[in-house]
Formats: C-alpha cells, structure tokens, sequence
C-alpha cells in the first residue's frame, strides 16, 4: 500500500521514505502519518540546509 504526505497528499514512493529523530519529528513530523520530505521542509521553515538536513535523517 502507497503512504501519502499528509500535506499535499502525493503519494510517498517507497525509496522516497526518510525517518528523523524521534525529538525533531515530534517537534515538526505528523505522528503517525507521513510527510514528503518537500513537505516536511517546509515545516521546518528551510531553516535547515543540506548538511544539517542530512545529519538529522538517519538512512
Ligand atoms: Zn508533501
């Protein structure tokens, strides 16, 4: 079964999925639900750049 982004509800491709930390997707995430990582940029305010992006995902 597909996931879709609980904002703009295009569906999530598996290779697409990403997790953060547990204390920034409580902060920013949706839960149980799940979020493009456009998306969740967006909630974050593109405060993040590429490399602190990167640091919090964990792959
Ligand atoms: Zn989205």
């Amino acid at each position: 079964m597909p996931n879709f982004c609980f904002d703009c509800e295009k569906k999530i491709r598996p290779v697409k999925y990403f997790m953060v930390h547990d204390q920034i997707w409580e902060n920013y995430g949706v839960g149980k639900d799940h979020l493009s990582v456009d998306c969740f940029k967006k909630r974050l305010g593109c405060k993040l750049i590429g490399s602190d992006l990167n640091k919090m995902l964990r792959q």
